[in-house]
């Protein structure tokens, strides 16, 4: 199909619990809310492109953006296995020091079984406490949901920084030997021999998890997006100390906003996204919980080469893919560089180019609804392809 005949006008049909639907255009603001601290004089971006088809897709990106004529300042600085090669260490100081003096960072995927361009996200996720993790999953017209309906608007807010994934792991043998006297619920010793992980809930992380989720959600209800509701999700039924603390703070603090709210327990949760995913608003979960509902929820908009996400902290934030390095596929020209881009529009609307960033969501998916598609969505493009069109979509 030319593109030519093709409007670069998508859309995103919104349920509310009335079943009423409307439908809008899709903004980068449903999946991220302003946020206050603008970059001073042109923003400076740091590209990390990791492991795996993770530099094909940032490069390509990067194109896009540079497309859209956009004034950044980019860098790319050494890390992962090239600067295990030259320096013998994944993420020397001076890497670290530009991505501290950077406005946001593209980053691009890690393979978690090499290592080294893991050394770089655990900087930006635990050093720098990037910690609200968004990962938007939108109902789009130009792909076929292979679960529930046409009508899903959500974004799954996870925390991203504890839990199981500080990886706090051992052996039984030292635990017990260091706390004889522990015992389960069920007043029962620990076993002597495997191996155990501790998962951690601290109201400091749970509050600044919340609250951002709160503010997502109040802007999304204030620009008529979504009915500003807020699902907690957590296993409190088992897990009654750690996701009992978890559950309460975030009651408290929906409650105070004014906001509706439910809570579902995660497995009933991961249910409802494959049956009814278009009932949820603003999901507020903890890491592990955030990490699989995610993956199973990408399956509304294709997969998840096609959603995107954002990393917000503080004093920083990274976006990326929520697919991974794909080590199958490197080199092949078959990696779909939608989530990147995409993730590219969310860190645009991060440093205030909203404009800029609805025209690339407009321009991808305006790409694979005039048939130009990777091979994961039935096409035949190839990242570059694919690129090319979308910089096509933005002359
Ligand atoms: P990791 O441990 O790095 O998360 P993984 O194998 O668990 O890796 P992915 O890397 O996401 O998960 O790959 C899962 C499958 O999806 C692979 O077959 C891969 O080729 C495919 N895949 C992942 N991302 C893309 C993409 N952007 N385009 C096309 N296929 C992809």
């Amino acid at each position: 199909m030319n593109q030519s005949n093709v409007k670069p006008v998508h859309v995103v049909f919104v349920a509310g619990k009335s079943g009423s639907v409307a439908v809008m255009k899709l903004s980068p603001d449903m999946w991220i809310p302003p946020i206050e601290r603008k970059p001073a004089g042109v923003p400076k971006i740091v590209a990390l492109g990791g492991d795996g088809i993770g530099p094909e897709v940032v490069e390509v990106t990067l194109r896009c953006i540079d497309a859209l004529g956009v004034e950044l300042e980019v860098a790319r600085p050494i890390h992962g296995t090239d600067a295990v090669r030259e320096l013998d260490n994944p993420l020397p100081d001076e890497t670290k020091r530009t991505i501290d003096a950077a406005d946001a960072v593209l980053f691009g995927a890690i393979d978690t079984s090499l290592g080294n361009a893991k050394a770089a996200l655990l900087y930006l996720r635990f050093d720098l406490a990037m910690y609200a993790n968004l990962r938007p999953v939108t109902s789009v017209d130009c792909i076929p949901s292979v679960i529930g309906g046409d009508n899903t608007n959500l974004v799954i807010v996870r925390e991203l920084t504890e839990g199981m994934y500080p990886g706090r792991e051992g052996q039984l043998s030292d635990l017990t030997a260091k706390w004889p006297e522990y015992r389960d619920r069920r007043g029962k010793e620990l076993p002597k021999e495997g191996a155990f992980a501790i998962r951690v809930i601290t109201p400091e992380a749970v509050k600044r998890l919340v609250k951002f989720g709160i503010r997502l959600a109040k802007h999304r209800k204030d620009k008529g997006y979504s009915r500003g509701h807020i699902s907690i999700v957590h296993k409190a039924n088992v897990l009654q100390t750690s996701d009992g603390l978890f559950a309460e703070i975030c009651r408290e603090h929906i409650e105070e906003s004014g906001l509706s709210y439910d809570e579902i327990y995660v497995d009933e949760a991961a249910r409802r996204l494959v049956a009814e995913p278009q009932d949820y608003d603003v999901i507020v979960t903890s890491n592990l919980f955030g990490d699989v509902l995610s993956d199973v929820a990408s399956e509304v908009m294709g997969g998840m080469p096609m959603v995107p996400s954002a990393a917000i902290g503080d004093t920083g934030a990274y976006f990326e893919a929520c697919h991974g390095s794909a080590p199958d596929i490197v080199g092949t020209g078959k990696a779909n560089p939608a989530a990147t881009i995409l993730s590219g529009a969310m860190m645009l609307s991060y440093l205030g180019q909203t404009e800029a960033a609805s025209r690339l969501i407009d321009a991808t998916l305006g790409t694979i609804r005039s048939g130009t598609m990777t091979g994961d969505l039935g096409g035949s493009a190839t990242t570059d392809s694919f690129a090319d069109a979308v910089c096509g979509w933005l002359k």
